[in-house]
């Protein structure tokens, strides 16, 4: 049995100036909360965190991970606090506890592959600190140690999860004797005919088999010998988990899984790797397509060796692993290896970038200090940019982090995503803003009267759920202005005895709406709705010049009155850029920003700087980097131009009144128009020249004093909404 001088050994041979007391402090209280417990095989529960403490010195672990490994399961189990273990032991055991307890709460409860993926990276975007997985590793490897006392049906269960998410784990981080020790207990609880059997078959074999061991392991050391070259050879059975998936995918039974067993050549360098598998080729016949370089092109958890698979005496199969003692120290340490290891190794991209992150910490560490500063810098999230959430049926999803139960709805179906109105996280309800954390179960709600708000542009994450919401605006928009562009256009048309339906079917609109290149009629008829086309412009192309002008000639008279044409001054110095003088300025068409307006400049390109409002659909989503900050000038006076649409009775004199109210603000009106509607209604456009927004505010007031005006509204124009 493991006693705790031998941790203290252990951590000695490899880190002499460890803080030593710390970890007898740390053994000391856990006895003293563990006192009474014991674990199913009987024994006191203290034997369970020795165990675990013991397995990370093997990873050659720092004193903190063995402190944690001690306390691991004293917030889990007994009544301590986190406030003690972090009053006692430090904010940074603390953390390490508490990572530990949080995995150990989440139940992993699929084990469908792509699920089981997702539960691994679910595992890893909740620590910040790689240490708490290698801890949990530990506290596994020793739970399956002793998974006998268990009833067979929580047996199966943990063995299960175990294969699905801890093995590959230990793979990832590169502790390949976890992985192999984890794979085969696992495999012995979830198949324990077949692993007995085939312990049975190998243990039949085993005198012959380890004479043949010692006699190839004779004959490689006579080689190394011969050709100078200083280094271990061991040899092994492969892992009996191993040796049952070849039998499975080959559909082949034991007698006929002649490779079961594996050498090992350790050597100094690189070079002799290569030179000892140049040796081993030219001793026994290799067999084709089993050579692998791990060297040239190494894995993505940093496994480092050269492959091969030889026919060896006797017509044998064997498997041969070439590396070097540092190759060694990573395939047997892993990740844990690297804050050790300080000789910063060039590592060949992969293709697979899916575990990016490994490599990443791998440059990190490069550029660090030590080893504190490594750790340091991996208590930032492994997965930084990702969070994991369950859904009702305990499926895991992945989205960007701040994403919200929007973006989920919308990932889910347009239609969800349009009626959401909030969800339950853990069981309480959140508002739509709420921002997910790893490890909440979400469940959308929805009602039938709730529909897209702009406001959600502005917190949604998922690229999914902006597309479908501008989607709904841009279908919601553009049906209200087909409407009203038919209503306008079926009443200007009567004026001149033209029915739009006998318009539509002679594909005359057809021909207009192509004369101005848009899509097709109803992209004209929207154009009108939107106020981007005017129905004169139709007619024109319609009708005989005469009759127009004898029409336009009435309507002007109307409108003549109105309208002051004057001289624009330029507004361009009204502004002022912060960092850039003498910049051309345009004012955006789509927002038409005046002074009193948060703005924001865009640098164009060949065009200068192009000012939107903040608010400006078209800014939100342009590319940051052109952004530059401007500032209205106060100190001077410019006129800017801003389009008005007025919804009002069709009653007489009402456009004189709002003339006269919009000049006694002293507004000037550059241009009008106006539509009717059958059911007595206008719709007048209204384009002036006003100062600032204050100045706007007025005219606006004063304009909703007037009687018979129902609403007036302040234009920007739809640009074509990218999907
Ligand atoms: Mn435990």
């Amino acid at each position: 049995m493991l006693r705790f001088n031998d941790i203290l050994d252990r951590l000695a041979s490899y880190n002499p100036n460890a803080d030593m007391d710390l970890l007898r402090k740390a053994y000391v209280f856990s006895a003293k909360v563990h006192l009474r417990q014991t674990r199913l095989s009987g024994e006191p529960y203290l034997i369970h965190p020795l165990e675990v403490a013991g397995i990370l010195t093997q990873l050659k672990l720092d004193v903190a991970s063995l402190a944690t490994g001690l306390l691991h399961d004293t917030v889990e189990d007994t009544l301590t606090t986190l406030e003690e273990i972090s009053e006692n032991f430090g904010k940074e055991i603390a953390q390490l506890v508490d990572g530990l307890t949080k995995i150990s709460q989440i139940s992993l409860r699929s084990s469908e592959e792509d699920q089981a993926e997702n539960f691994r990276k679910m595992i890893l975007a909740m620590v910040k600190d790689i240490r708490v997985i290698l801890i949990k590793l530990a506290d596994r490897l020793h739970n399956m140690r002793t998974l006998k006392y268990h009833t067979p049906e929580k047996q199966g269960e943990i063995a299960q999860e175990t294969l699905d998410i801890y093995a590959p784990l230990a793979n990832r981080l590169g502790i390949d004797w976890i992985k192999t020790e984890l794979e085969d207990l696992a495999f012995q609880y979830l198949h324990p005919d077949i692993y007995e059997e085939i312990q049975r078959k190998i243990a039949k074999k085993e005198k012959e088999r380890s004479r043949y061991i010692d006699e190839v392991k004779r004959t490689f050391m006579k080689k190394l010998y011969e050709n100078h070259i200083e280094g271990e050879v061991t040899g092994r059975l492969k892992q009996i988990y191993s040796i049952y998936l070849k039998m499975k995918d080959q559909h082949i039974d034991f007698n006929q899984v002649y490779d079961i067993t594996a050498f090992r050549v350790i050597v100094n360098t690189i070079k002799e790797c290569y030179d000892v598998l140049g040796i081993i080729h030219s001793l026994w016949k290799p067999i084709p397509g089993k050579f692998k370089d791990y060297i040239g092109l190494s894995k993505e958890n940093m496994y480092q060796s050269l492959h091969t698979a030889v026919i060896g005496p006797y017509g044998e199969r064997i498997e041969i692993q070439i590396r070097t003692h540092e190759m060694h120290k990573i395939a047997e340490e892993g990740i844990a290896a690297h804050w050790k290891y300080k000789e910063g190794k060039a590592f060949n991209e992969a293709d697979d970038k899916r575990f990016t992150w490994l490599r990443q910490l791998l440059e990190w560490q490069r550029d660090l200090k030590d080893d504190a500063e490594f750790i340091e810098s991996v208590k930032v999230d492994l997965f930084p940019l990702e969070v994991y959430i369950f859904t009702p049926k305990g499926e895991v999803k992945e989205f960007p982090v701040g994403a919200t139960p929007i973006d989920f709805a919308f990932s889910i179906h347009s239609d969800i995503g349009n009626h959401c109105v909030g969800a339950k996280v853990n069981g309480k309800i959140v508002p739509l803003k709420y921002e997910f954390r790893s490890g909440d179960t979400v469940e959308i709600l929805t009602s039938p009267n709730q529909k897209p708000s702009k406001d959600w542009l502005k917190f949604v994450k998922t690229p999914r759920a902006k597309t479908k919401i501008r989607q709904w605006f841009k279908t919601e928009e553009r049906e209200k202005s087909i409407a009203l562009g038919k209503e306008i256009l079926e009443k200007e048309l009567r004026k001149y005895n033209l029915q739009q339906t006998k318009l539509i079917k002679a594909g005359e609109l057809a021909k207009v709406a192509a004369e101005f290149s848009f899509q097709g009629v109803d992209d004209l008829i929207a154009a009108v709705g939107y106020g981007k086309l005017t129905v004169n412009q139709i007619l024109g192309k319609i009708l005989p010049q005469e009759r127009l002008e004898q029409k336009e000639e009435q309507e002007e008279g109307r409108l003549k009155s109105l309208i002051q044409k004057i001289t624009r001054s330029s507004p361009k110095d009204a502004l002022l850029i912060k960092g850039i003088d003498n910049v051309m300025v345009r004012y955006a068409g789509c927002c038409n920003p005046v002074p009193g307006d948060k703005v924001v400049g865009f640098i164009t390109r060949g065009r200068g700087v192009t000012i939107h409002t903040v608010d400006c659909q078209n800014v939100i989503d342009d590319d940051p980097n052109r952004k530059v900050e401007v500032e209205w000038d106060s100190t001077k006076e410019y006129s800017y131009p801003v389009r008005l649409r007025i919804y009002s009775e069709d009653k007489k004199g009402l456009l004189a009144e709002i003339s006269s109210s919009i000049s006694s603000n002293e507004a000037n009106i550059t241009n009008a128009r106006v539509d009717t509607t059958d059911d007595k209604k206008a719709i007048s456009i209204f384009e002036l020249e006003i100062r600032d927004l204050n100045h706007l505010k007025k005219v606006i007031k004063g304009l909703e004093r007037i009687k018979g005006i129902h609403r007036v509204e302040r234009m920007r124009v739809e640009t074509q909404a990218e999907s």
